[in-house]
């Protein structure tokens, strides 16, 4: 038990098929494992984190995610090295992803942070980023 880690997260997705899709292949990629499924759900468990995705309910879907409204922003994971964040990017666009900042990549968080931003189906950012070069 490591107190004060996040122990999950819970994204409500618009349409569940299509963001399994995504988040299971970019997880298990990462080496999280498929948890708990159920029918308006899916998590991934990493360590002692889990991801979950829960489809949103139709009426509460007239209002869509925007990542500039209040509440997330992005999500953020950790690459072993700035060669991961190459393959991960080169990955990504053969999968057609929307990868972010293209004019700056990898470097658009900063001279010294090696990133790759992209969006998930709902355009939630994602972030994989190389520790720094220590
Ligand atoms: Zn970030």
């Amino acid at each position: 038990m490591s107190e004060g880690l996040l122990h999950h997260v819970e994204v409500y997705v618009s349409n569940l098929k299509r963001s399994e899709k995504f988040w299971g292949w970019f997880l298990e990629e990462l080496g999280y494992k498929p948890y708990q499924q159920w029918a308006e759900g899916q998590s991934w468990k990493l360590g002692e984190t889990y991801l979950v995705f829960v489809q949103t309910e139709t009426e509460f879907l007239d209002i869509p995610y925007h990542r500039r409204r209040t509440g997330l922003n992005h999500l953020a994971f950790h690459a072993s090295s700035r060669e991961r964040v190459d393959e991960m990017t080169m990955m990504l666009k053969e999968r057609g992803v929307n990868v972010l900042y293209e004019n700056q990549h990898p470097f658009a968080g900063g001279e010294d942070y090696y990133a790759v931003y992209f969006e998930d189906p709902d355009r939630i950012k994602v972030e994989f980023v190389a520790s720094s070069p220590s």
